[in-house]
């Protein structure tokens, strides 16, 4: 089964669909209209791809891991998207929708960010386009992510400090889509990942595909015409995951999103609603959203994507979780083995790998390597010291 199109109400399964208050309904019809019109447009679609080609970087490579698959005794294949300008699958993304936006009329982008790698994409594609760009972010990330902020403000971006609730990513998500019902006639809201009300987590993946559509290939080269028999990448919200499944969702590999212990949405979380959306959530006794914790502020969020959901309910791909520590040496594995330091988030798919490598010998694992690990080297650097 390739990966289907959500119903006509947004569900995948029972997940999904579009929990927003009346005054946000126009705008999701709208983006739903204009996303369905441009992707169905040729003259749309060659310009992003030049865009992916000439300004992103695209194809990224496939690497295979000679030394660090002797040591594992796993044989282990990267999907480079750490190679990406801005330095992750982010870039695809954005592209998409700040182009989306100018081909509405919008001159304006406002986005949400945790750890501010979503935030830092968004401007980067502003500036691109000569949009402007607002930035939210909980006041608590604004202290932890002083460089990002400085990146984003370096970009012609504004930020602005989410003073609600916890103050962290749930509460910039709030205030960005506050944000997007005021403002709606200039301005896009510009998501970071497969979550949110329809028409986002469709639209998202779609705009990702590009990451399984050339590993699909690049792995047909290398072995072949076989595909791996696992594809593996980890899950915050799960769009570079769902990216890169979206490739062999119609073969029979299997499909592994690993996510952190502190923050296992679809491993411990139960289906409610948050952010427009239904899905696994991590819900306290009282069914209040739990704060998620992770060493990667990435992989940060308390919820998860409904296509992953709806793939875990009928058995199509399985979410593992790993710890803190798992994680730490599989950072250092990776840098040591092969000579790429990885962001802490995809590091977390290779902690699974690397834990769980006797029940996986000799297979073939594919990883989608979603970021590199520029950004973390200076927490790396306190804890390892
Ligand atoms: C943001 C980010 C993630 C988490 O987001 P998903 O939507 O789950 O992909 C993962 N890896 C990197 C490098 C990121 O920057």
């Amino acid at each position: 089964m390739a990966l289907a199109e959500p119903s006509s109400s947004g569900r995948f399964g029972e997940f999904g669909g579009r929990y927003v208050p009346e005054t946000l309904v126009p705008a999701c019809l709208e983006l739903e209209r204009a996303f369905r019109s441009a992707w169905g447009d040729p003259s749309f679609r060659n310009e992003l791809d030049g865009l992916l080609a000439d300004y992103a970087g695209r194809p990224s490579p496939l690497t295979e891991c000679h030394r660090l698959s002797e040591e594992l005794g796993v044989r282990v294949l990267l999907k480079r998207e750490d190679l990406n300008h801005t330095g992750s699958h982010k870039i695809n993304n954005v592209l998409g929708q700040a182009l989306l936006a100018k081909r509405m009329g919008k001159s304006r982008l406002v986005a949400e960010t945790g750890a501010g790698q979503h935030g830092v994409a968004s401007a980067t594609a502003a500036a691109l386009m000569g949009m402007e760009c607002m930035v939210y972010m909980g006041e608590v990330d604004i202290q932890r992510q002083a460089l990002n902020v400085f990146r984003m403000k370096l970009l012609g971006a504004e930020v602005v400090p989410a003073l609600s609730g916890s103050r962290t990513l749930k509460d910039a998500v709030n205030e960005a889509m506050r944000d997007w019902v005021a403002t709606v006639e200039t301005t896009h809201y510009c998501l970071g990942s497969v979550m949110g009300p329809h028409p986002y987590p469709w639209m998202v993946r779609e705009f990702h595909t590009v990451i399984g559509l050339e590993a699909r290939e690049q792995c047909e080269k290398l072995l072949d015409g076989a595909v791996p028999d696992i594809v593996t990448a980890c899950v915050g919200g799960g769009s570079n995951a769902i990216g890169i499944f979206s490739g062999f969702a119609d073969t029979d590999a299997e499909l592994v999103g690993v996510e952190p212990a502190g923050g296992a949405a679809v491993g411990r979380g139960v289906p409610g609603v948050v952010h427009g959306m239904k899905s696994y959530l991590m819900q306290d006794e009282f069914g209040q959203v739990q704060e998620a914790h992770s060493i990667s502020a990435g992989l940060d969020y308390p919820g998860v994507g409904p296509e992953h959901s709806f793939l875990s309910s009928i058995g199509r791909a399985r979410y593992e979780a790993v710890t803190d520590e798992q994680v730490i040496d599989a950072f250092q594995l990776l840098s040591r083995t092969e000579g790429i330091i990885p962001a802490l988030e995809p590091a977390h798919a290779l902690a699974w790998i690397s834990r769980d490598r006797e029940k996986l010998a000799g297979k073939t694992v594919l990883l989608n390597m979603s970021g590199r690990g520029d950004k973390d080297v200076g927490q790396m650097m306190e804890i390892l010291g």
